[in-house]
This record gives C-alpha cells, sequence and structure tokens, in this order.
C-alpha cells in the first residue's frame, strides 16, 4: 500500500509563474505518484467539477483506480478504528473490519458515486400514450450525508408522457433510482437529482415523484425516534400545473400504500 501523501495544494506548489488556472498542472509522473483520491480530487479541481457527497464523479475515475480508493479507505478506516481504541490485533470480529467497510462504501452503499449511470434503453412513444403511468413503490436504500447513517424506504413516480416522450422499461426507474440513492444523501436533493435526471431522460409533460423513508439517524442517534418518517415530494409540469392530476396521482398512490 502506498504512503498516504499529503493532500496537494494546488494554488502554492507549482512554481511556474504561468496563468492562473495552469497552476494546476502536474506531469503525470507526479500524478501516478499520488494516492488514486488524491489523483481524481485533482482532474475534478481541473475541471471544475463539484464533488459533493452525492455527485457522480464516474467521469474522473480511470480503470482500476477504484480498487485503489477501497485501499486508502481501508487504511483510514484502520486508524478510525485504532481512534476509537479497538483492538483489531486481538479482536478477531474487527480484524477485517476496515477492508469490510472500504468495500461496503466503494462498491455497494455508496457505487452510485464511482460507478456510471446504468444503460437505460429509451423508445420513442409510438403508440402516443398520454396517460397517468405510476411506477413504485420502488425500494430506496442510501444513506444521509450527515451521519453517514442508514436511509430505508420508497418511492413513487409519476409521469405524464406526451407524443414526443421518451419512454423506458420499467426496471430501468429503479435501476435510475438505485443509482442516485447508493450515495451519502440528503432526502430533498436526492428527490430533485432523480427528477432531473428524469426529466431529462423521459421528457414528460408531468413528473412527479414522492419519497418516504426512514432514517436512521433519528432512529439510532439523536432524538432515537422510532415513528419518524421523513416524506418529500417534487411535481412537475403538469402536475403543478393541475391539481385533478396531482390528485389523481395522489389518490392511486394512497391506494397502493393501504
Ligand atoms: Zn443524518
Amino acid at each position: 500500500m502506498p504512503d498516504i501523501v499529503p493532500p496537494p495544494e494546488p494554488t502554492s506548489d507549482a512554481g511556474d509563474a504561468a496563468a492562473p488556472g495552469l497552476s494546476l498542472i502536474r506531469s503525470e509522473a507526479d500524478l501516478a505518484a499520488l494516492p488514486a483520491s488524491e489523483r481524481i480530487r485533482y482532474r475534478l479541481v481541473g475541471a471544475d467539477c463539484r464533488f459533493h457527497a452525492n455527485d457522480n464523479i464516474s467521469d474522473y475515475v480511470r480503470p482500476g483506480e477504484t480498487e485503489e480508493l477501497k485501499a486508502e479507505v481501508a487504511q483510514h478506516m484502520q486508524a478510525v478504528l485504532r481512534a476509537l481504541v479497538i483492538d483489531t490485533d486481538s479482536d478477531h470480529n474487527t480484524q477485517e473490519t476496515a477492508q469490510r467497510v472500504a468495500k461496503m462504501f466503494v462498491d455497494e452503499v455508496f457505487r452510485g458515486r464511482y460507478q456510471a449511470m446504468p444503460a437505460v434503453t429509451e423508445f420513442p412513444n409510438v403508440t402516443r400514450l398520454n396517460e397517468l403511468m405510476i411506477v413504485g413503490p420502488i425500494a430506496v436504500r442510501s444513506a444521509c450525508s450527515h451521519h453517514m447513517c442508514p436511509i430505508l424506504g420508497r418511492i413513487w413516480i409519476g409521469v405524464l408522457p406526451n407524443e414526443h416522450s421518451n419512454l423506458i422499461g420499467l426496471s430501468k426507474y429503479s435501476r435510475i433510482v438505485d443509482w442516485i440513492m447508493s450515495r451519502p444523501q440528503i432526502q430533498e436533493e436526492a428527490v430533485t437529482m432523480l427528477a432531473n435526471v428524469l426529466q431529462e431522460r423521459v421528457k414528460p409533460d408531468g413528473l412527479a415523484i414522492v419519497m418516504e423513508a426512514d432514517h436512521f439517524c433519528m432512529q439510532w442517534r439523536g432524538v432515537k425516534d422510532l415513528e419518524s418518517a421523513m416524506t418529500n415530494s417534487v411535481m412537475r409540469g403538469a402536475f403543478l400545473k393541475n391539481p385533478h392530476l396531482r390528485r389523481e396521482f395522489l389518490s392511486l398512490l394512497s391506494k397502493k400504500t393501504a
């Protein structure tokens, strides 16, 4: 495992007095010597690309680098266990915990940050469907960005297509939901992100999303309120303008929930 190099300080260590943006440039050899997380961060900063917890950064991760990321995360998780004064040498339960947590973060629960969007085939709306379509409930498995505690819930999606809409297969809605939720999230931002992706793909006249979820940071810690579920909705286009359509969606949804 490579030693951890201190984070680069892009503005102060470039030496060459070039234009401000160019002060970031390093040679490929310099970059290769950095931990993968620093290389990826370097590319993101260079491209002026946001990398918040719930952003997908797959365009900046090269093949093989997620393996390096896992090794780095494992190394730091080991330091966290040490800081928690857990004797991982003699406690057989925690001997592989750092590696397990690293794998869980990178390959599983936060993979929606590192993997590209699942391939989604779109079909032109040849039969000109223009009826309200509801997909759900779709299982939501996420984690809150504040505490990294699980968020478990359900989501319903209402689509009012028009003749120009692209239709996507029902199972693809679940895959897109999973891709967006497999990141540290904030529920309000998650539903907005999902709405943006679906709006762009499907181009419907109306789009409605309702998400209802349990936040384990409210149950496991903090107020320890076991009953607190959070519900968020996004209504766009026809769902915003037409109260009848909105009512139809919500009433069908409550029947499905019952
Ligand atoms: Zn939280």
